[in-house]
């Protein structure tokens, strides 16, 4: 599954990753004043995804861990992909998350005027250049691996005709794409980043921030490390694809700086998870093409939409600690991220009884037109949140896979002859069951030992299973939403020849059911966790509407699913 060692201990326990162990070394030494000041860059182009999120938890991490400091930078260096909405969406989701960046959030665009200052010294220090070629030319001329790239005929200019030429460009005399600025480094240096790379490019497309004041926008290579620098940022954290930039990060400071603090550049393995797909691109795609119902579908890997679905900050934060720090690539199982928010909505979620698949059960010796109200714990991890009463009566439903005619071997739910007991109730017995002419089960017959309920002389007789019910005159009828993975295969990103990805779209990925549920779920909230007992984990959707309650189901059961397998 992966090559990383998933870590189980909590924050205090475990041992230092290899970023804290430099973050450590770096304190020791005293480098930068003994500051640690970290960001968090997202560039304003779509919405964060659970990738995002471990980014964010070690950025932040980091700085609450050695009295440090975040910030959120937004990279808004390309104007024809960026907007607001994603801007409003990223703020929301960080502070969701539970961080707070320091001050307000930072721009790129902040910058554009000392970027711009810089590369004019670059200029003048004859370390840049215009070049007059095509985006197109300039990569064919850049060569391979293992040949030397070719000298653009503009590379010689003189430095008074580049300021010249830099400075018209600034001030719109030249179409989109007509020229460039490349620094002038090395076309035959062994680190292909180092041939000349591009520094700006024009671009007409009004910017979310600076509008039209600007036309040549600046690249990332060359905006990311000086605006690290402008911040005072000490450890400018990113992924592993970014490790063959690093020298180049370095080569700009090198020309423009000269002060002792330097921000330092540390790469780590990005998040893969099993069955997700996890690029902006991707998912920008899914939500334009209506394969999903936009960015908060609670099947996508986004922020949002986990949130929707009913994760909670708590469970993404504890499973980006889970899965550590690693330095080399790995893809973690999709069923640590279940695992995470299991475990934290066992602690919090209330629990309640509803049927996702109700068959008709009747009690036939108990009295007809009887009410009894019987107690059950709203949450036994937490005593504090006490008890509520369920109606029960004469006519129940009960959850249609708890039941079989034929059972196999240990299949200790209800069946003819058997015995269960109904979950806060009764002891019954099945004696008879009622079919229509297909031969579907409309109705199972049980006899209830009326002395087996709480405080009864039978109460304490055990009988091997226990099932969930609810009265069936007092049932609401509520939507429940069952989603199941968005992929079908384990790496949707590996597409065999002439396939396109999203033939991988699982087809059953989402599934609506009308549920009997407990009267008191009727009385909710958008956004409350549940745990339908025996059944899963569900929260309430932002769709619902003053009698017509929404459920998404965050998750199953593990444990419950896999004895069901295993019967
Ligand atoms: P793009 O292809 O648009 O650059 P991106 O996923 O890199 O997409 P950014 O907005 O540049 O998006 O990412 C912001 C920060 O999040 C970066 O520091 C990036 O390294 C980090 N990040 C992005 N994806 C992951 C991931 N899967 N796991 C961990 N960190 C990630
Ligand atoms: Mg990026």
């Amino acid at each position: 599954m992966s090559d990383s060692t998933p870590n189980t201990g909590s924050e205090n326990t475990r041992s230092l990753h290899f970023i804290e162990e430099i973050v450590e070394a770096n304190l020791r030494d005293g480098k930068n004043d003994g500051r640690v000041h970290t960001r968090f860059p997202p560039e304003p182009n779509g919405y964060l995804h659970i990738g995002h999120a471990k980014s964010i938890c070690l950025n932040f991490g980091l700085a609450q861990k050695y009295n440090g400091k975040t910030n959120l930078r937004f990279d808004d260096t390309n104007p024809t992909k960026e907007d607001v909405e994603y801007v409003d969406s990223i703020k929301e989701d960080v502070r969701w998350l539970g961080f707070n960046w320091e001050g307000d959030e930072r721009y790129a665009s902040d910058y554009f005027d000392q970027l711009y200052l810089w590369a004019e010294k670059l200029i003048i220090d004859g370390k840049a250049y215009v070049d007059d070629q095509t985006a197109e030319e300039i990569s064919r001329q850049r060569g391979t691996v293992t040949t030397p790239g070719t000298e653009s005929p503009y590379r010689n200019r003189g430095v008074d005709e580049n300021l010249t030429l830099f400075r018209k460009m600034r001030d719109g005399g030249f179409a989109e794409g007509a020229c460039v600025l490349r620094a002038k480094i090395d076309m035959a240096h062994t680190n292909m980043f180092f041939r000349d790379p591009i520094l700006y490019r024009i671009s007409y497309t009004p910017h979310h921030r600076t509008g039209t004041k600007w036309c040549i926008y600046p690249m990332y290579d060359y905006a990311h490390g000086q605006s690290d620098y402008l911040e005072g940022i000490t450890h400018s954290i990113c992924t592993l694809e970014f490790e063959v930039h690093r020298p180049l990060y370095d080569w700009f400071l090198d020309q423009l700086i000269d002060t002792d603090y330097r921000p330092r550049q540390i790469e780590f393995a990005r998040l893969n998870l099993t069955y997700t797909v996890m690029s902006k691109r991707k998912l920008l795609e899914l939500v334009k093409n209506n394969y999903v119902n936009g960015w908060d579908d609670p099947r996508m890997p986004t922020i949002c939409g986990l949130r929707r679905r009913g994760y909670t900050p708590e469970s993404l934060r504890a499973f980006a600690d889970r899965i550590g720090v690693a330095r080399r690539d790995n893809v973690i199982d999709v069923g640590l991220l279940e695992f995470s928010v299991r475990e934290d909505l066992n602690k919090r979620a209330r629990r309640a009884l509803a049927v996702l698949n109700p068959v008709k059960l009747v009690l036939t010796n108990y009295p007809e037109n009887q009410t009894e109200w019987l107690t059950a714990i709203n949450n036994p991890e937490n005593p504090d949140e006490g008890t509520r009463q369920m109606p029960f009566s004469r006519e129940l439903f009960i959850e249609r896979d708890d039941f079989m005619e034929n059972p196999p071997k240990k299949f200790f739910r209800l069946f003819p002859g058997g015995e269960v007991r109904l979950k806060y109730g009764y002891i019954i017995r099945c004696e008879e069951v009622v079919k229509d002419e297909a031969g579907e089960i409309t109705e199972i017959r049980c006899s209830c030992d009326m002395d087996s309920k709480t405080g009864g002389a039978t109460a304490n007789r055990k009988v091997k299973g226990t099932i969930h019910w609810v009265s069936a005159a007092h049932a609401a009828d509520v939507e429940v939403r069952l989603f199941d993975r968005l992929f079908k295969a384990i790496d949707p990103d590996d597409v065999p020849e002439g396939h396109d990805w999203k033939e991988g779209l699982n087809p059953d990925s989402l599934k609506v059911v009308t549920a009997k549920a407990e009267p008191s779920l009727t009385e909710v909230s958008p956004w409350q966790h549940f745990q339908f007992e025996r059944v899963g984990y569900f929260n309430v959707d932002p769709d619902t509407q003053p009698g017509a309650v929404v459920f998404n189901r965050t998750v199953a059961l593990k444990d419950t699913w896999a004895k069901v397998a295993g019967e």
